[in-house]
């Protein structure tokens, strides 16, 4: 397993499915097809061809710059596919090659779409989370150690927690606190995950979406009422939960249960 081969193909298989990250960012939002047409420039809409959409490569032989019309290539593009690619080397070390690997690098990438729609747009789609759900479900019955039943009590807890803070916080906090994006994500970790994954999910996202969120006010980064969306700090949590979510649980509640 430490064969350097296959960490370089895990790697490079992860920027490939990195690259095809990019055009389901801008494309599902938008309810168009992430398999035609093929990528084209956003400047100067020239065609992107093959050789200049190799993931990390053209973005450094390009020097960053459009072919035809030299505009800067955002720098997300390689940013998104490097970190796609880091993310499975770090499920394939965790992990080992296994059937769950290949779950959770596939949940690891509708991790880091989720962060990146919801950063641009404000909204975690449906047509993301509401499969998302079945399919977790299927997954955790046949091919992962979470089992059907605590599947179903992972949907129950995720998505019941949020539903609840959404329900009661218009008379807290007076205004919505969670979207209906953020409740079905959550039930799609717990469909993977199980229950206690989604607590711990929602716990990392609520504490690092806190001491982010005070921190940019005080360094005056961002003004009182403008806000970060809450799907990019559930995406980091369900991730920290899948790689580390039982010794955490354990750590957390030791004596306790
Ligand atoms: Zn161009």
């Amino acid at each position: 397993m430490s064969h350097w081969i296959v960490w370089l193909s895990v790697f490079i298989l992860g920027i490939i499915i990195g690259s095809f990250l990019t055009v389901c960012v801008h494309r599902i939002p938008e309810g168009r097809s992430i398999v035609a047409p093929r990528s084209a420039c956003p400047h100067c809409q020239s065609q992107i061809s093959w050789y200049d959409n190799v993931p990390l490569l053209s973005f450094l032989w390009l020097k960053g710059l459009c072919r035809f019309c030299a505009e800067a290539i955002p720098p997300r593009y390689p940013i998104i596919e490097l970190i796609n690619g880091m993310g499975y080397l770090l499920v394939v070390w965790r992990f080992g090659v296994t059937w769950p690997t290949v779950v959770y690098a596939g949940l690891f990438s509708v991790f880091w779409l989720v962060t990146w729609i919801d950063w641009d747009h404000k909204i975690i789609p449906d047509v993301i989370t509401l499969p998302g759900i079945v399919v977790g479900f299927l997954c955790a019955a046949f091919l992962l150690p979470t089992g059907w039943l605590n599947s179903l009590l992972g949907i129950l807890v995720g998505g019941g927690i949020l539903l609840g803070l959404a329900w009661i916080s218009p008379y807290v906090f007076g205004k919505e606190g969670m979207g209906g994006g953020d409740i079905k994500f959550l039930a799609m970790v717990g469909a993977f995950l199980g229950w206690q994954q989604a607590l711990i999910t929602l716990m990392i996202a609520s504490v690092v979406g806190a001491v982010v969120g005070i921190g940019l006010l005080v360094l005056k980064v961002m003004q009182k009422g403008q806000y970060i969306p809450f799907g990019p700090y559930l995406a980091l949590g369900a991730f920290i939960a899948l790689l580390w979510g039982t010794e955490l649980w354990q750590w957390y509640f030791r004596g306790l249960v």
